[in-house]
């Protein structure tokens, strides 16, 4: 996950300063120096980094922090709403023609993503009853076009496709035409891509840009490669000029510098981010703001929301919440709700969007949502009467190595389930005893 290290890196900076009921400035500039590391460590840009310690600084060193009640809450709210605003401020979104046809173009190095974005793109503009075309424009990488086609066969968008040895300007042009002759509202231009940054290649997108006037050039990167990103958007920026970029593999390891140095050094928004290789759910509206509480562990609910609302059934969900509430949570639900939560997406992920459980994080690694464990749980689970399933303590030695044998895997492996669940039901206590609200815990202001 991204910001990972950068996220508990942040956590444990403000690890100091909480509790205290006054800060000094020394407090501060302790906590903001280990900010700066943290950020330098995560690939951030060295301008953007020392710009943001010195927002920072100035408005902590304001009566803001010394008079308020909570000042190391008061330290992270500015951090969250400077985050905030180096990753772009407000949302940006993907421009639609309100009239006529949307063309987007979309540009970037080989490998950074852009023909998988192209299909991703088209799959979410279909759901929302749009009627995209997809346009093969890279001529110079055969299996480029193929790549493409399958995409379209996925999604069920049309392909518009020509002999590579068509001048890909005239490609784009005629793509265009044929989505209007069949009443397409959106071309999504699929181009060519190099290793690396060339003249041939700026000219030729120049030429498309000139032909076919795309409402929004999109770049795509790469998140993964840091600062090259970075250099990357310059480059194609000052040469094409782009709209804004889209940063793919956000569900990789990338510490994160890419994306929190994009906008201050190109001055274009990030759109849309990929979070993972599928077509459907890959690909996410970017908020800076809940990003910025993502990082610091403040949690994304409204972005968890948006997803369980558009994958998950939501009478199941209540039905877990009540019984987690009234202390009822059985393994039995735990399977339905494990089910119903792999849809989501990766664990980790999820996790991310939770306030406060990046603590839990270590605890919860070993669990691979999309494997093999799931299935083991399940086999496990499935082994249990329906009394064990409501009452775990019943299990004695015999019987977990019995259920070991009926799913097919070894006692440790039910053992570590019945820990897990353990656990769980002891942090859902816990949760009870706090009386805590998540939706105040995203909102610190
Ligand atoms: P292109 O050369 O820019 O067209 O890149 P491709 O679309 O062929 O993508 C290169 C590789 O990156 C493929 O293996 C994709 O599956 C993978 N990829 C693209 N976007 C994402 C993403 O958001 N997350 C992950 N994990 N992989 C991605």
């Amino acid at each position: 996950m991204p910001f990972e290290s950068l996220g508990d890196k942040l956590q444990s900076a403000f690890k100091d300063l909480r509790g205290k009921g006054k800060l000094s400035e020394s407090d501060i500039d302790g906590a903001l120096r280990e900010v700066r590391r943290a950020l330098l460590e995560a690939d951030v840009n060295f301008k953007v980094a020392k710009d943001f310690i010195a927002h920072v600084r100035e408005k902590a060193m304001g009566e803001e922090v010394f008079g308020s009640l909570k000042p190391d809450q008061t330290v992270i709210k500015i951090v969250r709403d400077e985050l905030t605003e180096l990753l772009g401020g407000t949302q940006s979104k993907i421009t639609l023609s309100s009239t006529g046809m949307t063309v987007i173009m979309l540009v970037g190095l080989q490998g950074a993503g852009k023909t998988t974005t192209a299909g991703k793109l088209a799959l979410m503009f279909k759901k929302k009853g749009h009627r995209p075309l997809l346009a093969a424009c890279d001529v110079y990488r055969p299996a480029a076009i193929k790549q493409l086609e399958v995409l379209g066969q996925q999604t069920d968008v049309p392909v518009y496709r020509m002999p590579p040895n068509v001048d890909p300007v005239h490609i784009a042009s005629y793509a265009v035409d044929t989505a209007r002759s069949y009443n397409r509202d959106i071309v999504i231009l699929d181009t060519a891509g190099r290793l690396t940054i060339d003249e041939k290649l700026m000219a030729e997108l120049r030429n498309i840009k000139a032909e076919v006037h795309p409402q929004e050039i999109l770049l795509v990167l790469d998140s993964m490669t840091g600062q090259d990103a970075v250099t990357t958007a310059k480059a194609f920026d000052e040469n094409l000029g782009i709209d804004g970029t889209i940063l793919t593999k956000m569900d990789g390891d990338a510490r994160g510098g890419a994306a929190l140095s994009i906008k201050t050094v190109t001055g274009k928004p990030i759109k849309m981010i990929g979070v993972s290789e599928k077509l459907d759910g890959g690909l996410e509206d970017f908020h800076p703001d809940r990003m910025a509480g993502r990082i610091l562990d403040l949690g994304d609910l409204e972005t968890l929301i948006e997803t369980a609302q558009r994958n998950m059934d939501a009478e199941s969900l209540k039905d877990a919440a009540g019984k987690i509430r009234k202390g009822e949570f059985t393994l039995d639900d735990f399977l339905r709700q494990l089910k119903q939560v792999r849809k989501l997406g990766s664990f980790q992920s999820i996790l991310g969007m939770l306030p406060g459980m990046g603590k839990f994080k270590d605890q919860l690694k070993d669990i691979d949502l999309d494997g093999k464990e799931v299935k083991h749980i399940e086999a496990i689970i499935l082994s249990m009467t329906p009394a064990e399933r409501t009452n775990v303590k019943i299990l004695n030695g015999s019987r977990r190595k019995r259920i070991a044998n009926g799913a097919g895997v070894k006692i440790q492996d039910v053992n570590r389930m019945m820990k897990q669940f353990a656990e769980m039901q002891k942090t859902m206590k816990k949760m009870r005893g706090k009386k805590m609200n998540p939706s105040k815990l995203g909102n610190l202001s």
